[in-house]
């Protein structure tokens, strides 16, 4: 009988112990996930322009259950994106390099576009960091400000995918002339990554970044 007993103890220790390891391996999996994740997606998201930036938070949210769209690039009344989930959300983005806070503007845009479209929310989404000015506004009126380490978390809470750099590399960057002879400028696709350069190359040789 008292082999029975301990018998049984040792099971149930057994499975005890098994579970938690099963657990912690999930933890541990689940990071190492997120971490690739990050180190995937958020370099990706530094280097492109404004235009690829909306498209890319278009496709993260529809991930995460909203349905947004990306508003008519002229006009847009301070919304890129408009989306629904429970609510009506209009959504300002904002790349920028993140040693440049976003400032006191795209708050009053994107409040003035909530307005407009009849929404019930507004957002500002960024790369980088907010003014404490910004913060300050968004505050008083009801601007939800969404940086960095929150944009972040929602990458996170979507399974690893590699759409950031899908979007790099195949969204066209929206269209600009060369600041030195005016001509258009091209996308070029090398080795190491994408850049502007002039149409009128060789005459002129003006390149710069997708992100300047
Ligand atoms: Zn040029």
């Amino acid at each position: 009988m008292d082999n029975f007993i301990i018998s049984i103890g040792c099971f149930l220790v057994f499975v005890l112990v098994f579970k938690s390891l099963l657990f912690l391996y999930q933890v541990l999996r689940t990071r190492k996930q997120q971490k690739a994740l990050l180190k995937a997606d958020m370099p990706y998201i530094d280097k492109m322009d404004g235009r690829q930036f909306e498209i890319y938070l278009q496709v993260l949210f529809r991930h995460l259950g909203y349905h947004p769209e990306v508003t008519k690039q002229s006009g847009d009344f301070g919304a890129d994106l408009i989306m629904e989930r429970d609510e009506k959300i209009v959504v300002q983005a904002k790349r920028y390099g993140y040693k440049n806070r976003v400032s006191l503007s795209a708050v009053q845009e994107v409040y003035g576009a909530k307005a407009y479209y009849r929404a019930n929310q507004a957002w500002v989404v960024t790369n980088s960091y907010f003014t404490k000015q910004a913060k300050e506004l968004a505050a008083a009126c009801g601007v939800k400000l969404v940086e960095r380490e929150d944009l972040q978390e929602l990458i996170c809470a979507i399974n690893p995918t590699f759409e950031a750099k899908e979007i790099y590399e195949n969204v066209t960057p929206e269209a600009r002339k060369c600041p030195t002879c005016g001509k258009q400028l091209v996308v070029h696709q090398e080795k190491e990554g994408r850049f502007f350069g002039c149409s009128s190359f060789p005459s002129c040789r003006h390149t710069e970044k997708i992100n300047k």
